[in-house]
């Protein structure tokens, strides 16, 4: 099940034009069902309870659970395309599904241009090949293993434990494939040189 933090989801005609979507931060227009999704919150109202809102294809993609449950429970308010919502929910499931079974390390395109490379301190250009990997940081009194990230062709750098069978590693996790997945190995062992 994909982690959500609210409680109960509610259907609404958006009063007004002014709320924003939780999930995809564009404004809800005036006069169309939006989802109210509500949850427990220290600054929450009487209930105790706070409230996200989230037009309805934006609920499937971020509390798929309580959506279908909405949905299951015959909606009490016009929900358009009811079988598209369930396609989309069923995915963003099918996603959180395969995002944990991820195992460091691994090799994917980045997704943005955010990350800083570990080894050289550059920031890895978005839609080339990094390395997702849990290092050991030595934090004063204890270590502690943090997701960081390294260039491809910094891979020379890889210190943990089994340097050697780090191509084999990212063969086996990473969400690459084809010749997308070998281009990117090539960079790895070429970067890591003769062994
Ligand atoms: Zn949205
Ligand atoms: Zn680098």
């Amino acid at each position: 099940m994909m982690d959500s933090p609210y409680t109960v989801l509610l259907l609404q005609e958006s009063p007004s034009g002014r709320a924003r979507c939780r999930k995809c931060r564009k404004p809800i227009p005036k006069g169309v069902v939006r989802v109210a999704a509500r949850f427990p919150a220290p600054f929450g109202d009487e209930e105790g309870l706070a409230t996200h809102y989230l037009h309805l294809r934006c609920a499937a993609r971020r509390t798929p659970g309580l959506l279908v449950g909405l949905l299951d429970a015959g909606p009490a308010m016009d929900v358009g395309d009811p079988d598209a919502l369930r396609e989309l929910a069923r995915r963003a499931e099918e996603g959180a599904a395969s995002r944990v079974e991820l195992r460091y390390p691994y090799v994917e395109q980045a997704p943005n241009g955010k990350a800083k490379c570990y080894a050289c301190g550059r920031l890895v250009v978005e839609g080339s090949h990094r390395l997702v990997v849990l290092r050991t940081v030595d934090a004063g009194r204890f270590t502690a293993r943090r997701k960081s990230f390294l260039h491809a062709a910094c891979a020379a750098f890889y210190g943990e434990e089994d340097r050697n069978g780090l191509p084999e590693a990212l063969r086996a996790n990473s969400p690459l494939t084809g010749e997308a997945l070998e281009s990117a190995l090539e960079v790895v062992r070429c970067a890591m040189g003769p062994i």
